[in-house]
């Protein structure tokens, strides 16, 4: 449960919604949560809310949603989405309703367009904060503490060894926060939620990179979330022995992503891998199957909330940060798994 306080200044918190045309991602939901901890919250769009994104919103207690009207040049293609025609557009909201902060999911387009948009605005800026909060009264003891009230970010960091609080003290700020950070909760009442359009001016430098083809690659198989995303991945190493049946199979039990180490993708098994170099991942559930647990792969999963791994060698490392170890076989280990917990769901 994410404990909501009443916030103690009169703010106004921007939230950018990445899918306002089909339906909001849970992520987004996350932000709407973490933002009206902090004030009043307008959502941003760069495109037309559809209706179901409408009534989420309704429900999350959206009164304002903002839709950029963009240039014709840069209306309706990707362009649109390029990370300095958003981190403009983003601006432009922040200035016509005097906000004090903007929060972003933390995918890496968002991750840039924060970026320009703190260059733009003099923002102060956190990125992938796990937690957005207003800073407590300031005991005696800290003489150099932000004033009460200030924005505070969560931040794991170190490959999820240290949590770290990141106060921001400018004027306003800009935020990006992982998903799975909180649960998301609608608001306590629904509001009437209105669409207003506002002018953004592009520059000519925003514009300067052009979007010049684009090629959707299909991942969701099964209508399986995305790995970056999802609130549980199971992810198969080279234990598998180039059979992601198992791994597949309790992954969808649990409406999981898949992901893979690098061996596994390396050897042409899977087409993801978790880890430093590949999608760092940060799910409430993590489930390393075959996985030895290399600091590369640690590195890019260690921050989960819960992490299980299933090995046949006792001595494998991933046990040693792992909450639930599992000695066996992940070919028995993981069909048993699957079906207890269709037993349960059932
Ligand atoms: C520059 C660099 C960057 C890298 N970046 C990444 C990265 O981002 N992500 C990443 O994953 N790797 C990365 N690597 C590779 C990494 O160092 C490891 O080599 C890799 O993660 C190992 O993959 P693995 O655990 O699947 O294989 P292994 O290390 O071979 O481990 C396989 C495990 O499966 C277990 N096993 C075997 N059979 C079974 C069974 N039947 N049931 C259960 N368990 C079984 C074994 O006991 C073993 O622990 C990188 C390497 C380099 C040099």
């Amino acid at each position: 449960m994410t404990e909501q306080t009443t916030p103690r200044t009169n703010r106004t918190v921007l939230v950018l919604l990445d899918t306002p045309a089909t339906e909001l991602r849970s992520s987004a939901l996350e932000l709407l949560t973490i933002a009206r901890g902090l004030g009043r919250v307008e959502a941003v769009t760069l495109e037309a809310p559809s209706v179901p994104t409408l009534a989420q919103l309704s429900a999350y207690g959206v009164e304002i949603v903002l839709q950029a009207e963009l240039p014709a040049a840069v209306r309706g293609g990707d362009d649109a989405h390029l990370s300095p025609v958003v981190a403009e557009a983003l601006a432009a909201a922040l200035r016509l309703r005097d906000a004090d902060a903007v929060i972003l999911s933390a995918t890496f387009a968002n991750k840039e367009a924060a970026a320009r948009l703190a260059h733009l605005t003099g923002a102060g800026l956190v990125i992938d904060a796990t937690s957005v909060t207003e800073s407590a009264e300031p005991g005696p003891e800290l003489a150099d503490a932000p004033p009460a009230g200030s924005l505070v970010a969560g931040k794991r960091v170190f490959a999820g060894s240290w949590d770290t609080s990141c106060v921001v003290r400018t004027e306003t700020a800009v935020f990006t926060v992982r998903p799975n950070s909180i649960v998301p909760e609608p608001a306590p009442v629904a509001v009437a939620t209105e669409v207003e359009g506002f002018a953004v001016e592009v520059s000519e430098l925003a514009t300067v990179a052009r979007s010049v083809s684009r090629e959707v690659h299909e991942r969701a198989v099964g209508g399986r979330p995305s790995l970056a995303e999802a609130a549980v991945v199971v992810a198969g190493g080279r234990g598998t022995d180039g059979d992601f049946g198992p791994v597949e199979d309790l992954a969808d039990a649990l409406g999981a992503a898949v992901g893979a180490s690098r061996d596994a993708v390396y050897e042409g098994w899977f087409d993801e891998f978790v880890g430093q170099t590949g999608v760092t991942v940060a799910p409430r559930l993590y489930i390393g199957a075959g996985i030895s647990g290399a600091p590369h792969h640690r590195g890019g999963m260690q921050a989960s909330q819960v992490i299980v791994a299933v090995n046949s060698d006792p001595e494998c490392p991933l046990f040693e940060i792992s909450d639930f170890a599992v000695v066996g076989d992940l070919a028995d280990v993981l069909p048993q798994a699957a079906q207890v917990i269709r037993e349960h769901k059932g």
